[in-house]
């Protein structure tokens, strides 16, 4: 906080807070908020009937917990003083921030986004937190062999029914939570993130299947592709592309590039084979307690990769009514070179 010029820290619901504390909030209308003077001690502001959840660390932080006839923002504002600078986290609702207002006006308080404190820390994945996202990917990848095994069926089926029963096999293989579970099947795989419905998969088509949960606090996400009957040569010299830029992609990931880097890396790939105006997304995202977090692998991010940033890489070729196809690892930046997270089979299997 004293290297980025914040006097207050305010955290509420969102990862940062469990990142903190150990505690996770419900996301109700009801306040709870970390407040981190930079030259005091931090208090958790708690509903009271919240309260018997929290793990107490007294040496960390005290509880304030606000009895239902009080004014909770008013309780903060009372806490910290007047800051000059206020850092706020990203998914506070807007409401609180409304009524922080009134108590610190922006003539005397500046507001900054709470990354500019918390970054620095969530970025950098320790080995803790790299053993939880090798946990996760594992999972992940058993449910993708079985996908590529041909044990989660498809012919026939709607992408809403596939995308259940990969649900329940995230929850199977030891997930806590399912994030998403994209299906998208021959032309609906033109859209990146499809919402899995009636569309019934039939032979002929690339189904794309985007997938990933949380477990024990940290997430996994991985996009495996399958094709029902041989693929069209088209479909098949693309997905070597595809292939290709996702390997590019992930061989640029070391430590001290910067993660545009990564993105060219795969870009280049896709452009030289004519499909540049089809890959129309960037090509990763930071991951951990949240399934998008930074760092972004996107054009213009020029942050260097340090060791501990875990990351997508997931190029993806969408032709509009056609067909669409997605290749996505989560890897780890390390002294030793990128450490990927995720082994399933890169090819496009063939089923049926
Ligand atoms: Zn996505
Ligand atoms: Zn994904
Ligand atoms: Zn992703």
């Amino acid at each position: 906080m004293q290297r980025a010029g914040v006097d207050a820290l305010l955290v509420s619901v969102g990862s940062d807070l469990p990142y903190l504390t150990g505690y996770e909030a419900m996301p109700l209308e009801r306040l709870t908020m970390l407040v981190v003077p930079r030259d005091g001690d931090a208090t958790l502001v708690i509903p009271r009937l919240e309260a018997p959840r929290v793990a107490e660390h007294p040496d960390v932080f005290t509880l304030r917990a606000w009895g239902e006839l009080e004014d909770p923002v008013a309780i903060v504002a009372q806490l910290v003083g007047r800051p000059r600078v206020a850092a706020v986290g990203d998914t506070m609702w807007a409401r609180f921030l409304v009524e922080l207002l009134g108590h610190w006006p922006t003539d005397g308080t500046t507001y900054v986004r709470s990354t500019t404190v918390m970054n620095d820390l969530r970025m950098c994945k320790d080995a803790a937190e790299i053993a939880a996202l090798q946990a996760a990917g594992a999972a992940a990848d058993r449910v993708a062999a079985q996908l590529h095994a041909g044990d989660i069926p498809l012919l026939g089926r709607t992408e809403a029914a596939v995308s259940a029963d990969i649900s329940a096999r995230l929850i199977a293989e030891g997930h806590d939570v399912v994030n998403f579970a994209i299906v998208a099947a021959g032309e609906n795989a033109a859209s990146p993130h499809h919402h899995p419905g009636e569309r019934v998969i039939r032979e002929g088509d690339i189904v794309l299947c985007d997938f990933g949960g949380t477990k024990d606090g940290y997430c996994s996400d991985i996009t495996r592709c399958v094709a029902l009957g041989e693929p069209a040569a088209e479909i098949a010299e693309a997905y070597a592309v595809l292939h290709e830029a996702q390997a590019a992609g992930v061989a640029a990931g070391v430590v001290g590039a910067a993660c545009q880097d990564v993105d060219r890396a795969s870009r280049r790939v896709i452009a030289a084979a004519g499909y540049g105006d089809h890959f129309i997304h960037r090509t990763g995202h930071g991951i951990g307690m949240e399934a998008h977090e930074d760092p972004y692998m996107v054009e213009g991010n020029a942050l260097p990769i340090a060791p501990g940033h875990a990351f997508s890489v997931e190029p993806g070729i969408y032709l509009p009514g056609r067909w669409g196809m997605r290749l996505e690892d989560i890897v780890v930046a390390t002294e030793q070179g990128p450490l990927s997270m995720n082994f399933a089979d890169h090819a496009l299997v063939t089923l049926g």
